[in-house]
């Protein structure tokens, strides 16, 4: 049975209304067994509506969203339990930091979800821990933290949860270049850890293609392609004629084959180009 699977989703905004607008049309996804997917796609290709249909924030127009093979709006009056079980965390979700401690805030949805207190401090502890956030930044408020601290307690808050599912929206959008690969590790090491499933939303294609187990790719409203990241980037020329580009040492090692060397050019990280380098010059003594 699948964790996550979405049957034909189409999604109408202001249906019957001059403005109407289909912004997800005919959607089928599967996601099997726990992974590290991303979600790609230029802006206003439907990524965002997607994902607020596979979490019963809106119902889809038509379609059916499945969560461990049962259909999610099957009991409309727990779809907000379904909310619990498919956390998402917003683009820029520093904004929805509002109590007085960093602690309060990540204990927020545990407190919602009826949990005593031992076991909303148990929760608070380890989402920080997993977050890579210090216990000493608890006690404070979260506007003194950092722009990094900030990001990563919002998405503690999501974790504290526990969802089966975590879907993160652009979650290194804003963050220099050691802040999003800090984050980037930790979200891979919690994916691994707890082999739990993680949806990432994301326009870099050198953050998908650095963690990226599976890649979903939206083309004005449609799933226009969908595969491992290796077979999904291996189409380049398809990708570009969405505006989406493969990454820069991608690109660099077709060049490289094309220029006429035996070498792999379904290379998606710097370290996998080393390797290939590597191997060709031993190959060429
Ligand atoms: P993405 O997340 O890929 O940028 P969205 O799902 O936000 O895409 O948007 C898909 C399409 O739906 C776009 O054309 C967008 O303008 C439209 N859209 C998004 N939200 C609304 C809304 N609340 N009302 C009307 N149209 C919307």
């Amino acid at each position: 049975m699948a964790i996550l699977q979405a049957d034909g989703l189409t999604y109408i905004y202001g249906k019957n209304t001059p403005y109407q607008k289909e912004a997800v049309t005919n959607v089928n996804l599967k996601i099997e067994k726990p992974c590290l997917a991303a979600l790609i796609g230029h802006t206003g290709s439907g990524k965002s509506t997607l994902v607020q249909m596979l979490n019963g924030l809106i119902k889809p127009t038509s379609g059916k969203v499945f969560l461990n093979g049962k259909d999610i709006w099957e009991d409309e009056d727990n779809i907000r339990q379904i909310r619990f079980k498919v956390g998402i965390v917003f683009q820029y979700p520093e904004y929805q930091l509002f109590e007085d401690t960093v602690e309060k805030d990540i204990a927020f949805g545990p407190k919602n979800l009826g949990l005593n207190d031992e076991e909303i401090k148990r929760r608070v502890l380890w989402a920080s821990e997993t977050v890579g956030l210090n216990k000493e930044l608890l006690a404070k408020s979260p506007f003194d933290l950092s722009g990094g601290e900030k990001r990563r307690a919002a998405i503690a808050g999501v974790l504290a949860m526990q969802p089966e599912v975590l879907i993160l929206d652009e979650p290194t959008a804003g963050l220099d270049p050691k802040g999003r690969d800090n984050l980037l590790k930790q979200i891979v090491k919690y994916q691994k850890e707890n082999n739990k499933t993680v949806i990432i939303v994301s326009h870099s294609m050198e953050d998908v293609a650095k963690i990226a187990d599976e890649v979903f790719v939206m083309y004005n409203g449609q799933l226009e392609m969908s595969g491992t990241t290796k077979e999904v980037f291996s189409n380049s020329e398809k990708l570009e004629n969405m505006s989406l580009s493969v990454p820069q040492i991608t690109k660099l090692m077709k060049k490289i084959k094309n220029s006429g060397f035996d070498i792999d050019d379904n290379i998606l990280t710097v370290d996998e180009a080393v390797k290939a380098l590597l191997k060709l010059k031993d190959g060429a003594k």
